[in-house]
């Protein structure tokens, strides 16, 4: 089975860099496909409030007989509970439904800069890192603006910022500030829900390393030192894309995926998007 690599959060806590994203998994589908991503070696869940499968997820890792203690859960907080009170009391929910009495690392899902709470949601996210019931937080969404408002009126950076990024969207800017503010690039969307791999230079790739285009981009983000999560309701995929912990793309393949961003988005733009 494959070997993941850890990062090492600013919390001091690891986090397994390669994971299974469960946006847009049926309810009906969620439990299994855990399960699946669990018996192919998959040890890092990526769900959130808003994905509506918490409780799912809870039982696929009940049902896999893998122990919790193994297992790295992240959620995110709902759109609609940005506010102290709220961002506490959303996370106990989730507990609830998880199954679980923390998670590993806790997020707020969107910065929502037109509803201006994130600070005051932050700060119950420093109260609930304190507490334990989530071992690391972070964000999601968030542009250095915000990230520098977290800096200025808050005491702890966050851990992650998950963010949109593939080949096609490789966000030079907000990785460069990752870099120097010692956060975490989580990856979200990290093969643009397969837009990106009937590129010609990703197919070539492909042929190179007899990988598929798939595999080349998640291989492409693990070198950049991204977190990335894939989601797949096909088994058969789930093996695939944990499957690329035996090659290495040289340094001049990487540069030629590096060619390919133009600025391609498959989801909302956070600066405008209000949930
Ligand atoms: P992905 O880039 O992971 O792509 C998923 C899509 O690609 C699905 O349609 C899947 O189809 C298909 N696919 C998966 N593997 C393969 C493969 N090997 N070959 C061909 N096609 C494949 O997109 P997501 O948007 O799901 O992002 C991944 C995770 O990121 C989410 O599940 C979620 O956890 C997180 N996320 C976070 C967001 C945020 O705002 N923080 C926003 C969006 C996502 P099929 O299932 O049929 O195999």
């Amino acid at each position: 089975m494959a070997s993941i690599p850890q990062l090492i959060l600013p919390t001091g806590h690891s986090i397994p860099q390669f994971g299974f994203g469960v946006f847009q998994i049926d309810c009906a589908d969620t439990a299994a496909s855990v399960r699946t991503a669990l018996e192919a070696g998959y040890r890092h869940i990526d769900t959130a409030q808003m994905y509506g499968n918490e409780k799912e997820v809870g039982e696929g890792i009940a049902g896999s007989g893998v122990p919790r203690s193994e297992i790295f859960i992240t959620t995110k907080l709902a759109n609609d509970r940005h506010g102290y009170d709220s961002a506490i009391t959303a996370l106990d929910e989730s507990l609830e439904r998880l199954g679980t009495d923390h998670v590993d690392l806790y997020l707020i899902h969107w910065p929502l800069p037109r509803k201006n709470r994130y600070v005051q949601t932050w700060q119950a996210f420093e109260k609930l890192a304190a507490d334990g019931r989530a071992r690391s937080i972070g964000v999601s969404n968030f542009q250095p603006e915000q990230l520098d408002t977290l800096a200025k009126e808050t005491d702890t950076l966050p851990a992650v910022n998950q963010i949109e990024l593939h080949p096609a969207l490789q966000q030079e800017r907000l990785r460069a500030y990752h870099r120097a503010a010692g956060i975490v690039t989580e990856a979200w969307s990290p093969i643009a829900q397969g837009a990106v791999l009937d590129d010609r230079d990703i197919r070539e790739l492909a042929d190179k390393y007899d990988k598929t285009p798939a595999q080349v981009v998640l291989r492409w983000h693990i070198q950049l030192d991204n977190v990335v999560f894939p989601k797949s309701i096909n088994a058969s995929r789930v093996r695939e894309n944990i499957d690329i912990f035996d090659f290495e793309l040289d340094p001049g393949d990487m540069a030629t995926i590096g060619t390919l961003d133009r600025g391609h988005r498959t989801g909302p733009d956070p600066d405008t998007f209000t949930g």
